[in-house]
């Protein structure tokens, strides 16, 4: 057997141990792993003597901008900052100029994203209350998956009515997809958002009080409520609140098919930041909160109820960052590239084990969408996406070293301990210590592979009552 790519003396990691060994990689494929001895030399041999081996990361949640605001980032540096951090799949949100919202505009963006793509990617496709009837063909195109707005955020796109995402949820059902929710609840945030502005309040932390905790915990319900009555397989995206971890446990038991991933800036970052000189970038959907709730957090992350991390990387230009006050300034900041360095300091910092970040960075997101047959494993047969890592390298993370356009950071001046050192993609090195050493997109668009569907209450569908004469306790 010829291989094209040895990496040789590196200390393996896998879901549940560390080993000492060599991965030969042959067409794009992990073709063998074992001890050094048992594996023949490859065309190019790299020696990663020292150093953890992870498969590469994967973030369901980044917004790249393209089309329509490639002011603040498009797919070329926003894979380049996916890449130098380790990351080398992310799903792209749909709330782009125009929005993704049909297969046509699905396949308008995967045309974009690969000319300039250097990490595979999936798209997701909007579920808006004007285009449920584009679904299936949105599905057929090959979209990852869906995203729905409950709550407001950048972009503007109107919330859908309970009506229509139970509709939604029933056509998601049949088709197996997943649906990732923006889950905070619109109707109670512009209450007291307004209510708020017309009492004066301007500062950062009206902004946290306006999204307060029951913001995002009955959106989460609600979600799951729904999901649970079709058969709906839901993702949450940005949890944010430690309240909500009873009720995902919950949905979990009861057999929902739910996960939820929370984002490094909410087990770091806190609302005292948020209100200290320069916090004001911090600004984002949901909130960054208090301190008291960055615990329950992590021991969700580490129990496995709160699924996996991504990083909402929601990049603006510097000075849409900036405004007179908190309802002016742009919400969100870049993330992918930084968002393994913050795992690995979890590691670092005793918090996390090296397994873990694997099942959190990249098995539980490729379980989650369908693409475990491919992805998230350093496994014979998966794609060869690895990541050389060095736990005693150390860096200060500076917004200056970002790929992005979206040049504002909140971890300016945050040491990390642990960092991604080298970047493979199907088995071509893409990126060696924060510089891309091949500026080639071979970028590729994944679609899911998910299980069967499982509808539940078809009887009642929409669908099935508009059929005349229709009973709706008959199945
Ligand atoms: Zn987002």
């Amino acid at each position: 057997m010829t291989l094209d790519l040895v990496l040789r003396h590196g200390r393996i990691v896998t879901e549940t141990r560390i080993f000492e060994g060599a991965v030969g990689v042959r067409d794009g494929k992990i073709a063998v792993i074992g001890a050094d001895s048992d594996v023949p030399e490859g065309r190019q041999e790299v020696d990663v003597a020292g150093r953890h081996l992870l498969p590469g990361c994967i973030d369901v949640h980044v917004h790249f901008r393209e089309p329509g605001m490639t002011h603040k980032e498009d797919f070329g540096t926003g894979t380049a900052a996916a890449a130098a951090g380790g990351v080398t799949t992310v799903f792209d949100m749909p709330n782009t100029v125009p929005p993704t919202d049909s297969a046509e505009r699905l396949r308008e963006k995967q045309t974009l994203a690969e000319e300039k793509a250097l990490v595979d990617f999936g798209l997701y496709g909007l579920l808006g209350e004007h285009n449920l009837a584009e679904l299936p063909a949105m599905a057929e195109a090959g979209m990852i998956g869906t995203k729905l707005f409950l709550g407001n955020t950048t972009g503007d796109n109107p919330c859908p009515s309970d009506g229509a995402v139970l509709e939604g949820f029933e056509i998601l059902a049949r088709l197996g997809l997943r649906c990732s929710i923006h889950a905070e609840n619109s109707p109670i945030l512009f209450w007291r958002q307004n209510r708020m502005k017309a009492a004066g309040r301007t500062d950062p932390l009206a902004h946290l009080a306006a999204r307060t905790d029951v913001v995002a915990i009955e959106a989460l319900n609600r979600a799951a409520t729904l999901a649970d009555w079709t058969g709906a397989r839901i993702h949450i995206v940005h949890e944010s609140c430690a309240g909500s971890v009873p009720f995902i446990r919950f949905w979990k038991d009861r057999g929902c098919d739910i996960t939820v991933e929370t984002l490094p800036q909410y087990l770091y970052l806190d609302a005292e930041t948020f209100a200290a000189p320069g916090g004001h970038l911090l600004r984002m959907n949901p909130p960054i909160r208090q301190k008291s709730q960055q615990e329950p957090l992590w021991a969700a992350l580490k129990e496995g109820v709160i699924d996996f991390v991504a990083t909402d990387h929601a990049p603006h230009a510097p000075e849409e960052k900036e405004g007179d006050t908190v309802w002016d300034m742009a919400c969100g900041f870049p993330g992918v590239q930084t968002s393994l360095a913050l795992m690995l300091e979890g590691v670092s910092a005793g918090r996390l084990t090296l397994p873990e970040v694997v099942r959190i960075m990249t098995g539980a997101p490729a379980r989650s969408f369908g693409l475990a047959d491919r992805k998230g494993a350093i496994a014979v047969g998966l794609d060869a996406d690895l990541v050389v890592v060095d736990m005693e390298a150390t860096e200060t993370l500076s917004a200056a070293a970002l790929f992005s356009r979206g040049k504002v950071s909140p971890w300016e001046g945050h040491r990390v301990r642990g960092l991604p050192v080298m970047t493979f993609l199907r088995g071509g090195l893409v990126a060696e210590n924060g510089r891309i050493v091949d500026d080639t997109p071979r970028g590729r668009m994944l679609r899911p592979e998910m299980p069967k569907p499982a509808p539940r209450n078809l009887a009642t569908t929409m669908e099935a009552v508009l059929e005349p004469g229709n009973v709706p306790w008959e199945d």
